[in-house]
């Protein structure tokens, strides 16, 4: 974990706290003062529309859009859609749904690789014609063992002399259509024995005979990553051209083809990229999760993707102040999930109400309390929050309390109700646990027979008499009913891609990860709680209701988090580490 607790007073976020000092941050900054760009700062988000947006790339959206913001520049939504096999239309919908709901914007500037195809076209035929690109008919096969390994150098295509004229004439007929699939190659023609194997004359177009979900069947050559990305970029007189270290590289392609065309040429700077444990973060392996069934699609609230990230709960304030804690470096590291989890708690004590459910009930019924009586008590909607008010809760002689919270024969540290033993009820009164019945059949517990202490009104008693324990209750009478889903993560391994041999990580799968109990007693305000509303259920975690799975008066609540902060566990035994 990169900490970057040193903060530039230069810039702010949308909640006014200073942003993050970063390396990259640091070099606009110096370009700024320099006026290298002119004072411009225009930065991209490039994503390839081949699956949803996960947490990862959220990273790249806050650093690529926080950077235009704070420097009053823009960022333009770029889809990087050369590939035509795989691109889809729901693929860009969901992209710019995601980056919207993140709280960035990109005005009018929606653009498209494939929008560039004309003129990346022409400076392929640029290329050729300064005898820097040329046809190449060698199998793929043959192209893959002329390129040598790291410790040989590569050997050259016996086409790679070819005279212009003749590369100009195969390259326009493979436009034209006249060759099929894989049989023709534009490479660039730059160095077969260079160090870096990315510069022994990559492959600038290929030959795919599909229609793509733009440019329709204008095209049956498609222009290679590498060429499309710098060009692009290019044109969009992009300053800052960041993007993850896997294509470290690759930047110096990139400066090739903008230096042998002369063409505005920005600077490219690579940042690690995210990982997070418990969780895969590539696309290649969510597409498998969703389409294999191991998840309930790409807005399944265990995945990490943006969408199911907003399904489970998460707020876009709390993905934000995450990608802002974890900071741009240039080290892979992989990120603590508890941090994540810790950053959604801290916005969420603060926005969610507070409200009372049962997950697993066992019915009390409280003998002294007459049946047809309800009494209406005052419970406080957020103690972090005075302005949100109070609330009516009604309490009843029938009500039911968590199966957990009562034991039979308590071992020591149990506090919480047992037979004789007298305990708070939220809001309400102090009730002593009378007797137990059971199941004939079973001996389980079915109900407990209580009596409560009508003095105790609001949960005191005026003779100052303690209890151990406060537990949550919803009346039987008067309560709603509801589904509630409990996750977990969605891995059994910290590391997913770190399997044994012979293993996939699909086997490590977490079986647990999603319980459904389809039946739990909650409040009745809670009956017609809105989509995407956002509580919490006290003493039990942060829930959201499903927008989809809810209908009316029947809200299916997932569960964001629990209420356990296993992120200040670990900061507390690093700080007591530091100190011994
Ligand atoms: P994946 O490996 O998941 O397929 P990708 O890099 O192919 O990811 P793109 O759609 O090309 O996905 O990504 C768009 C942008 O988001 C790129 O600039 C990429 O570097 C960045 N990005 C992708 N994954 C991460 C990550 N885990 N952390 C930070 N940035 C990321
Ligand atoms: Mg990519």
């Amino acid at each position: 974990m990169d900490k970057s607790t040193d903060r530039s007073t230069a810039a702010s976020d949308a909640g006014g706290r200073p942003a993050a000092a970063n390396f990259i941050r640091t070099i606009v900054e110096q370009d700024m003062e320099t006026g290298k760009w002119g004072g411009r700062v225009q930065t991209r988000f490039p994503p390839e529309p081949n699956g949803y947006l996960h947490i990862g790339h959220a990273k790249s959206i806050c650093l690529n859009f926080g950077l235009a913001r704070d420097f009053g520049g823009r960022c333009n939504l770029r889809f990087d859609d050369t590939n035509p096999t795989k691109e889809e239309v729901e693929y860009v919908e969901s992209i710019k749904a995601d980056v919207r709901w993140l709280g960035f914007d990109w005005d009018d500037r929606e653009f498209y690789a494939s929008d560039y195809f004309d003129r990346l076209y022409d400076y392929a035929e640029q290329l050729i014609h300064q005898g820097k690109a040329y046809v190449d008919n060698l199998s793929a096969e043959q192209v893959r063992q002329y390129r040598g390994t790291l410790t040989e150098p590569g050997m050259e295509s016996p086409h790679r002399d070819r005279p212009v004229e003749e590369n100009l004439d195969l390259f326009r007929r493979m436009k034209a259509g006249e060759f099929p699939d894989g049989s023709h190659v534009l490479r660039a023609r730059i160095d077969m024995a260079a160090s870096n194997i990315v510069m022994r004359d990559p492959t600038l177009y290929r030959i795919r005979k599909v229609s793509h979900h733009r440019t329709g069947d204008k095209w049956c050559i498609y222009p290679m990553y590498d060429f499309t990305h710098c060009l692009s970029d290019s044109i969009e007189q992009i300053t800052h051209s960041i993007c993850t270290l896997e294509f470290e590289n690759n930047r110096e392609l990139y400066d090739w083809v903008l230096d042998e065309l002369g063409v505005y040429h920005p600077q490219q700077i690579e940042f690690a990229r995210l990982n997070l444990s418990y969780t895969v973060l590539s696309k290649r392996k969510l597409v498998r999760l969703v389409t294999e069934g191991h998840v309930d699609g790409w807005d399944d609230p265990r995945m990490p993707t943006i969408t199911g990230l907003r399904r489970r709960g998460y707020t876009p304030e709390s993905i934000r102040d995450f990608c802002d804690r974890i900071g741009v470096a240039r080290r892979d590291s992989t990120v603590d999930i508890a941090l994540l989890e810790h950053c959604l708690r801290e916005d969420l004590n603060r926005r969610a109400n507070r409200f009372m459910a049962v997950l697993r009930p066992l019915k009390v019924v409280i003998e002294n309390f007459p049946a047809d009586r309800v009494d209406e008590l005052d419970a406080v909607n957020n103690p972090e929050d005075p302005a949100a008010g109070t609330r009516k809760v009604p309490f009843t002689r029938e009500i039911f309390i968590e199966r957990e919270d009562f034991m039979e024969e308590p071992p020591k540290k149990f506090f919480r109700l047992a037979p004789g033993r007298e305990v708070r009820l939220r809001y309400a009164y102090f009730i002593t646990c009378t007797d137990v019945v059971k199941d004939p059949d079973t001996g389980e517990v079915a109900e407990l027979r209580c009596t409560y202490d009508p003095a105790t009104r609001g949960g005191d008693a005026p003779d100052g008499r303690k209890v151990k324990a406060t537990l949550h209750w919803v009346s039987a009478s008067h309560g709603a009913r509801a589904e509630v889903r409990l996750y977990d993560h969605l891995f059994t391994k910290e590391d997913p891609n770190a399997v044994e041999d012979g293993q996939d990580f699909v086997d490590v799968v977490n079986p647990k990860s999603k319980e459904v109990l389809p039946d739990c007693p909650v409040e009745p305000s809670l009956r017609d709680a809105k989509a995407e509303e956002k509580v919490q259920f006290e003493r039990l975690g942060y829930f959201c209701v499903d927008p989809i799975a809810s209908a009316p008066g029947r809200p299916v609540f997932n569960r964001t988090v629990t209420l356990r902060d296993t992120w200040k566990k670990i900061q507390k035994s690093l700080e007591k580490g530091k100190s011994s």
